[in-house]
C-alpha cells in the first residue's frame, strides 16, 4: 500500500508512545503486585500488518487483500483479509507477549493459532456486529524471539481480518557484571538411551463423540481441524430436532464434509442393556434411516447410548453396521476384537493429559487400538465433559505420540 504521510505519523505516535513504559512486571502482566527486589519495566511495541518495524513483522501466505482506508478503527485505517482456508498470517517478534487485533463481523471465522509451532487454540472473528477488537493473546513466554500463526479455517462463514499486533517485552536493567570465572571443563556424560516411547509404527487411536452436542461442533471441531484430526461423531437421530445443544442436520453434514465420521448412536438414546431383536431394530435401523434421511449419510458403526447392549441388539447391530463401541474400559487387538462390543478409554472432566497420553503411547508400543470417547466440550456441564483447553492439550498429546489417528469406521473397515 502507499504509506501516507498520516500513517507514517500515526505509526509514529503509536511506536514513540509505547517506546518505554515503566512499571512493574505484576502490574503490567498480573492482577497480584509482587513486590521485587530488581526493577524490571516493560515495553510496548506496535507492530502493524502492513509496515515492517524492525525484528517485529508480519507476513502472508495464501489468498489475502488488503484494503486501503476502508475502516476507522484499524491502524493506517487498513488491514488483511481472507476467507480462503490454509492462507497463513504469520507474526514474527521479540519479546513476551503478543496480542493480534483484527476485526469481528457478521461473516467472520476463525483461525489455528500456532503459537511456536505449536497448537495453542482458537482465533475467533465472527461477531455479530461490527468489532475491532484483539483476537488472540499468546502465553505469557520467556524473553526472545517467537512466531504466532495463524491459519483461516473451514466453515461457512470463514472472514479473517488482520490488523496489527501489540508486543510487550520486559526490559531488564543492566548489572555490573561479575568477572567472568574459568569454565571448568566438561566432563563428557555417560550417554544413555532416550526412553524408546516409539516402537515400530502399529496401533491406532480413534477419537469419538457421543450425543451430537453443539459444543462438540463449535469447540472440537477448529481443534481437529487444526490438527487435522478425522473423528467420529456419533448422532442420537431424534437429536437433530431437539434445538439449541443439539447439532442439527446440517451441522453434521457440515461435519461429514470436513471428512469426520457420522456413526449411529440409536434413535432416541434408549438403554439397550436388555433390549429385544424388536426394540433393538427400532433404534438401531431406526436411527440409520433418520440420519440417511436428514443428512444424506448412512453411518456404518455405532455407539451404543450408556456403552450398553444385549445379545439381541449386539447381532441387529451385526446385521446392519461394521462395529459398535461400548464404553468398557480398555483396547482392542487391532485384529481378532470383539466388533460389536469395541473397548473404550473413557474421558471425564478430571482425565489428565497425561493419562490420555499414556493410553495412546502403550497402544502404539502394544500395536492395539484404543477408542477415546468424549462428550460436551467447551462446556463442562457434567463429569463427562472437557473444557476446550482440555481437548486441545489432549489432542495435542495424542498426536505427539506418533500413532495413527483414524476414524472408527476406517479402521474396521
Ligand atoms: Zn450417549
Amino acid at each position: 500500500m502507499l504509506i501516507t504521510s498520516t500513517h507514517l505519523k500515526r505509526v509514529g505516535v503509536v511506536v514513540a508512545a509505547g517506546a518505554l513504559i515503566t512499571g512493574t512486571i505484576a502490574a503490567t502482566a498480573s492482577a497480584a503486585p509482587v513486590r521485587t527486589a530488581k526493577k524490571v519495566t516493560t515495553r510496548t511495541a506496535t507492530v502493524d500488518d502492513r509496515a515492517s518495524a524492525g525484528t517485529n513483522r508480519f507476513s502472508y501466505s495464501g489468498f489475502w487483500r488488503t484494503c486501503a482506508r476502508c475502516d476507522r478503527s484499524a491502524l493506517g485505517r487498513g488491514y488483511h483479509s481472507s476467507d480462503r482456508v490454509g492462507s497463513v498470517a504469520g507474526l514474527t517478534f521479540t519479546g513476551n507477549r503478543a496480542t493480534i487485533y483484527g476485526i469481528a463481523q457478521r461473516t467472520g471465522g476463525a483461525t489455528a493459532v500456532y503459537v511456536d509451532g505449536r497448537y495453542t487454540g482458537i482465533a475467533r472473528f465472527a461477531s455479530r456486529r461490527r468489532a475491532y477488537r484483539a483476537v488472540y493473546t499468546t502465553p505469557w513466554m520467556q524473553a526472545g524471539r517467537h512466531t504466532v500463526t495463524l491459519r483461516v479455517l473451514a466453515g461457512r462463514n470463514r472472514v479473517v481480518a488482520v490488523d496489527k499486533a501489540v508486543v510487550v517485552s520486559t526490559v531488564v536493567p543492566a548489572t555490573p557484571r561479575p568477572a567472568p570465572r574459568p569454565v571448568p571443563k566438561p566432563v563428557p556424560k555417560p550417554t544413555t538411551p532416550a526412553p524408546r516411547t516409539t516402537g515400530p509404527t502399529s496401533g491406532f487411536a480413534s477419537i469419538t463423540f457421543d450425543d451430537g452436542k453443539t459444543n462438540q461442533f463449535e469447540n472440537a471441531r477448529p481443534v481437529l481441524q487444526a490438527a487435522g484430526v478425522k473423528a467420529t461423531f456419533y448422532i442420537i437421530s431424534d437429536a437433530l430436532g431437539w434445538g439449541a445443544s443439539s447439532m442439527s442436520a446440517s451441522q453434521v453434514r457440515e461435519l461429514a464434509a470436513d471428512g469426520h465420521e457420522i456413526g449411529n448412536h440409536t434413535k432416541s438414546h434408549a438403554n439397550l442393556k436388555s433390549a429385544s431383536g424388536t426394540q433393538a431394530e427400532t433404534e438401531l435401523s431406526g436411527a440409520q434411516e433418520a440420519i440417511r434421511s436428514a443428512t444424506g449419510i448412512t453411518p456404518t458403526t455405532c455407539a451404543y447410548p450408556f456403552g450398553q447392549s444385549s445379545e439381541a441388539a449386539r447381532s441387529v447391530a451385526a446385521r446392519q453396521l461394521r462395529a459398535c463401541r461400548g464404553t468398557g474400559g480398555g483396547t482392542n487387538p487391532t485384529s481378532g476384537f470383539s466388533r460389536y462390543d469395541l473397548k473404550t478409554f473413557y474421558v471425564t472432566t478430571s482425565t489428565s493429559t497425561a493419562a490420555v497420553r499414556d493410553a495412546a503411547d502403550k497402544a502404539k508400543a502394544s500395536g492395539s487400538w484404543v477408542v477415546f470417547v468424549y462428550h460436551g466440550v467447551g462446556q463442562v456441564s457434567s463429569t463427562d465433559d472437557v473444557t476446550t483447553q482440555s481437548f486441545i492439550d489432549q489432542v495435542n498429546a495424542i498426536r505427539g505420540t506418533g500413532i495413527p489417528i483414524r476414524t472408527v469406521a476406517s479402521v474396521v473397515s
